[in-house]
């Protein structure tokens, strides 16, 4: 939804906000290349924020190709990426603009031109674009959703699509042991947040900025990380004692390196009668 905020500022340049947003921030450039800048309002802060994913899934459909540097700008496609990666950048490459590449009757490509300046498969991507009219302006499009409109839908699939590709996700772990317990869905997600250490305890409200103290609010001894909420704070210990899987449990407690392993090994070795029944007590 904030990627929504932010792309309205790069698709309306003339509306109020992203005028004083621009006054402020970018006052030479546009949101994509802002800055953070000092003494940021917290709004900006969060709205700029959104400038990677908002870089990732922005391009260019050409128009004349005047406001469109040839270097830069994501404007050829490759794969899944639009960015011009020719090697060879011309010192004056901001000034070179994609119109500038295209013939002078207008109607098509300089095709001399683009062989002197790229590679064989850039010169073969740029001459399979096709040139509009000359009154026709370039506009940046949306390039997760076919219709090139920003959707928070298209964007989380396409920006999911992008991190897999870049091996971000690929945390390994018995991630399928959880999907495929006979548990509510909510209960499996709870695990999945749990397993990531992703849950909002003191400690990682504190790294968003959230003034709690560290310490268990229920024991007042130790520091409330995941580890201690649910396995060694005396009162879950208790809770371990009254269930059934209490001396298996206690057991792992005891030789288990962290949360990620113990739940990794009851996933991985209990039966799934065993697990779920874990999963449920947590
Ligand atoms: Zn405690």
């Amino acid at each position: 939804m904030l990627g929504k905020q932010a792309w309205r500022l790069l698709s309306n340049p003339n509306s109020l906000i992203n005028r004083i947003y621009q006054a402020k921030y970018y006052p030479k450039g546009n949101f994509l290349n802002a800055s953070l800048g000092h003494n940021p309002s917290y709004t900006w802060k969060i709205l700029w924020s959104t400038q990677h994913l908002l870089k990732n899934g922005i391009r260019w459909r050409l128009g004349n190709g005047n406001t469109i540097p040839v270097w830069g700008e994501p404007w050829i496609k490759y794969n899944d990426n639009y960015h011009c990666i020719h090697p060879h950048v011309p010192s004056n490459s901001q000034a070179f603009k994609v119109s500038d590449l295209i013939s002078n009757d207008k109607n098509g490509w300089n095709d001399v031109l683009i062989n002197s300046l790229f590679d064989k498969d850039t010169n073969n991507q740029i001459l399979n674009i096709h040139i509009l009219s000359p009154h026709c302006e370039d506009r940046r499009i949306w390039k997760w959703n076919p219709s090139g409109s920003y959707t928070v839908r298209s964007t989380y699939k396409g920006y999911l699509q992008h991190c897999l590709s870049m091996g971000n996700l690929n945390v390994l772990g018995p991630w399928k042991n959880i999907w495929n317990l006979c548990i509510p869905h909510k209960i499996k997600h709870f695990i999945w947040r749990l397993m990531q250490d992703i849950l909002p305890t003191r400690p990682n409200l504190q790294k968003k900025g959230i003034c709690y103290p560290s310490t268990c609010f229920r024991c007042n001894i130790d520091i409330e990380n995941t580890w201690h909420t649910f396995f060694s704070c005396p009162s879950a210990k208790l809770c371990w004692q009254g269930s059934n899987l209490h001396s298996c449990i206690l057991n792992l407690i005891n030789s288990s390196n962290g949360v990620f392993n113990l739940i990794s090994h009851i996933l991985q070795y209990w039966t799934p009668q065993a697990a779920a029944e874990f999963s449920m007590i947590l």
